[in-house]
């Protein structure tokens, strides 16, 4: 069993016109919805190198006596045990934004966020936009997914049913025989979907768990 532990700093902005929105509540809400997400048991396969024995107990490791060189692997199942943490503080500007940090900003319903629940600047990057319109609905618990969706494709998470995550990242593309099961509550459906709905929306599988901790390790993630 091995136990992981995911680390979420976030610098909370106002940016509306009239700040109505209790950030302390909305920060503790968000922190609800990540756990419940992101705090999952999953069983996952390692695979790790081994090497071969011929007749002799000798390793094989060159192409000598017609073997072709290779590695061989060997494969075992783990459990992982996730634990979401998250951490904030409250900011009045955008550069106070740290770089270990993410930002998660409330706009006006102008301009680009016009009838959008929020959107994340980038795959992999650190800001999240939420339209105040909306943030209600979060507070109150009516929407458990834009939150976890939406900082998802910070942790470069694409929606599951979108045809573009074929092109860009087909291992993270479900098919429709894959929706279609206990995971079609998942958090990365795409607006469009069926099966996406506020409320319900809030579960991730270890493969997402797994997509995270590699773009991590890869300095893919916590980008501008
Ligand atoms: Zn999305």
């Amino acid at each position: 069993m091995t136990s992981l532990g995911l680390k979420l700093k976030v610098a909370i902005l106002d940016r509306t016109k009239d700040k109505v929105t209790n950030l302390f509540r909305l920060a503790s809400v968000m922190e609800t919805q990540l756990k419940r997400s992101y705090q999952i048991s999953y069983q996952t396969y390692i695979n790790f190198p081994i090497s071969k024995f011929n007749n002799h107990n000798r390793i094989i490791n060159s192409g000598l006596d017609g073997f072709a060189y290779k590695t061989f692997f060997s494969t075992i199942k783990k459990t992982v045990n996730v634990s979401f943490f998250m951490k904030y503080r409250i900011v009045r500007n955008p550069d106070q934004k740290m770089n270990n940090e993410h930002l998660i900003q409330i706009m006006d319903n102008i301009g680009e966020m016009k009838n959008l629940y929020g959107f994340a600047h980038n795959i992999g990057g650190s800001t999240v936009s939420l339209n105040v319109s909306y943030v209600n609905n979060i507070i109150q618990g009516l929407d458990n997914n834009t939150i976890p969706h939406e900082l998802g494709h910070t942790f470069s998470l694409l929606h599951v049913d979108d045809q573009s995550t074929l092109r860009s990242d087909s291992r993270q593309y479900w098919t429709h025989a894959k929706q279609n099961t206990k995971d079609s509550t998942n958090i990365m459906f795409s607006g469009g979907s069926k099966y996406n709905t506020d409320l319900t929306s809030t579960t991730v599988v270890g493969d997402q768990i797994n997509l995270l901790i590699n773009a991590y390790r890869n300095g893919k993630l916590n980008l501008n």
